[in-house]
Order: structure tokens, then sequence, then C-alpha cells
């Protein structure tokens, strides 16, 4: 459930990588975040459907993939997205316009 954000007016995000490696966190993806993340990448958009992304559980929309430790496939060892100029809308709202429950539990900077 995701509500809305109570970020602290000094939040700094300390670059952990911590909300992209949440085990089963879903990151939706819709039509137009398909072809500008496969655009980035420069793959056919077929082909990203069908090894960068996975049906959602509750089958609405289509997800990144995640690997097997739960973590996004486009994080780097850095803690670094491979997509950031391009990420999908929810990577780059959080936390600033939304939050779950749980979220001050992992970042460590709420
Ligand atoms: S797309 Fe980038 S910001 Fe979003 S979860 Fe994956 S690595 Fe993190
Ligand atoms: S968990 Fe918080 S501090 Fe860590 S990368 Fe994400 S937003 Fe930044």
């Amino acid at each position: 459930m995701c509500v809305t954000s109570r970020v602290p007016v000094d939040f700094v995000c300390r670059r952990c990588g911590a909300c992209c490696r949440i085990p089963n966190g879903i990151v939706r993806v819709d039509e137009r975040e398909i072809a500008r993340i496969a655009a980035f990448l420069g793959i056919d958009e077929e082909a990203f459907l069908e090894t960068e992304t996975e049906l959602a559980p509750d089958r609405k929309s289509l997800m990144l993939r995640s690997r097997p430790d739960g973590a996004c496939v486009y994080l780097t060892e850095e803690n670094l997205c491979k997509i950031n100029p391009v990420k999908p809308e929810k990577c780059r709202t959080f936390p600033f316009e939304w939050t779950n429950p749980d979220s001050s539990a992992y970042c460590p900077g709420l």
C-alpha cells in the first residue's frame, strides 16, 4: 500500500540502493516507459518485454524483472541505476511523492 510521502525536509539519499533490492518489490512499467527504456538500452521493444519484464502479481500490468536475490535487474554493483535517465515513474518519485508503511525500515534517509 502506497501512502502520501512524509519525507523529512532535510532528506538526503545515501545512494545505498536498498530501495532497489526489496524482496518482492514491484516496479510497474507502462507502454511509454517500456518504449523509453528499450530505446535507451538500444534494444527492440519485443526483446525488452521478453527478457526484462514480467507480469505483476495482480496481472494488471508488467513490471521490471528482479534478480533471484530480489534486486532490480538494473541495479549496478555500485548501487547505481543503469537506466537512471529513463527510470520508471515509481522510481523517480520515491520517496518524495510516495512511501510505503515500512519504507523507513530500509531507507536510511527516512
Ligand atoms: S529501475 Fe533503477 S531506480 Fe528503479 S528499481 Fe531498478 S535500479 Fe532501482
Ligand atoms: S533506500 Fe533511501 S537512501 Fe537508499 S538509495 Fe533508496 S532513497 Fe536513497
